[in-house]
């Protein structure tokens, strides 16, 4: 991300009109367009930069805001990084007139390339942490087998484009620019097919559906994406396979909640076990171990099984489980158990120190009330 002055980068006065913002970019364009300057790599960078600098000042909201309050005032993420809509904007504005709409990055090949295929996957929580091995069928674009991806008819072969010269361009004079276009005959292929093969129609591709194994490596978690390189659609005329996305979504989990690293999952406790102590077991994605309960535990404790969380994807260590102690209160007592805890109501009545919780929340509460009368 550049930091330089936009009016410096496009050699402008600070209150240039937009008529003069243009013509400087022009310049600069025409100067360092990476079409021209294959040789230099320095050019690309420069034509970025004067490209960056004309997308903010010739927006006047964007312009004001530099003007006011420098880079910060601009939102950097616009630029550079995926899918610049303002760029396209440019493209569209400049390059659709003095470049006859070609790509200036030079990406012109591009169109050959195959498309790129997005794939969900959903899987349960164990796979993502131990990772798996996934079959999937994905329908995808293959080079026909009948023309050998040509799209020419047996016995026929496409042949050189006679308009552009095999070329996919043509260059034109427009005042003082020598300008290329994609040649209108051939689409850019550069070649004609005049006998097309029947079993893809001409396009070289046919639809076929193909069985993939992918790998899911251990700790993905949702929103995760996999990418298989080349196995997206099949290239047009011997042109690269784009490539394939598995993007991942994981289940929830009927006893683990998952945070990053961390797992969380609650363990009903009997008030016994809370009350007296003891030993419960504990569900861990490696089977269950036996945990202790102090005497006199309440509900929220957390139990940290250090180490029985996931190992994240990218490295690190591996993350805990905690466990959240939930006190259960019995349900559908006998006439005889109700005798019993009320003999045992009656033993701890008078006892502050058995009940510190409610014993304070009662003494908040009387404090609230007279501070208001
Ligand atoms: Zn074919
Ligand atoms: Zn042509």
């Amino acid at each position: 991300m550049s930091k330089k002055d936009y009016y410096d980068v496009l050699g402008v006065q600070r209150g240039a009109s937009d008529d003069d913002l243009k013509k400087a970019y022009r310049k600069l364009a025409m100067k360092y367009h990476p079409d021209r300057n294959s040789d230099d790599p320095n050019a690309s960078e420069k034509f970025k930069e004067a490209s960056e600098a004309y997308e903010v000042l010739s927006d006047s909201t964007k312009r004001n805001a530099y003007d006011q309050f420098g880079h910060d005032g601009v939102d950097p993420s616009g630029f550079g990084g995926g899918g610049s809509q303002g760029f396209n904007d440019i493209f569209g504005d400049i390059f659709g007139d003095i470049f006859g709409g070609g790509d200036p990055f030079g990406r012109r090949q591009r169109s050959n390339k195959g498309s790129d295929l997005q794939y969900s996957m959903t899987i349960n929580l164990e796979d993502a942490v131990r990772g798996v091995t996934e079959k999937i069928a994905i329908p995808a674009l293959e080079s026909c087998g009948s023309c050998k991806g040509t799209g020419a008819s047996e016995g026929s072969k496409p042949v050189t484009c006679d308009t552009c010269g095999g070329a996919g361009q043509v260059r034109m004079q427009q005042g003082f620019f020598s300008v290329a276009q994609t040649c209108s005959r051939c689409s850019g292929s550069g070649q004609i097919i005049s006998n097309p093969c029947r079993a893809c129609r001409g396009q070289g591709r046919i639809e076929k559906r193909k069985t993939l194994s992918v790998k899911i490596p251990a700790g993905v978690d949702t929103g995760d994406r996999i990418r298989l390189s080349g196995e997206g659609e099949a290239g047009l005329n011997g042109g690269p396979s784009g490539d394939l996305f598995v993007q991942i979504k994981v289940l929830p989990h009927d006893v683990f909640e998952r945070d990053g690293k961390h797992l969380y999952c609650e363990a009903p406790i009997s008030f016994i076990d809370a009350a007296l102590g003891g030993e419960i077991q504990i569900p861990t994605l490696e089977g269950k171990v036996k945990i202790k309960i102090p005497e006199g535990t309440q509900t929220g404790k957390l139990f940290r099984l250090r180490g029985k969380g996931i190992t994240p994807i990218r490295g690190g260590s591996t993350g805990d489980l905690l466990c959240r102690a939930v006190i259960e209160t019995p349900q559908n007592l006998s006439r005889q158990q109700k005798d019993l805890l009320k003999e045992f109501q009656t033993s701890t009545s008078n006892n502050s120190k058995q009940n510190p919780l409610r014993e304070e929340w009662f003494s908040k509460v009387k404090s609230f009330f007279d501070t208001k009368t």
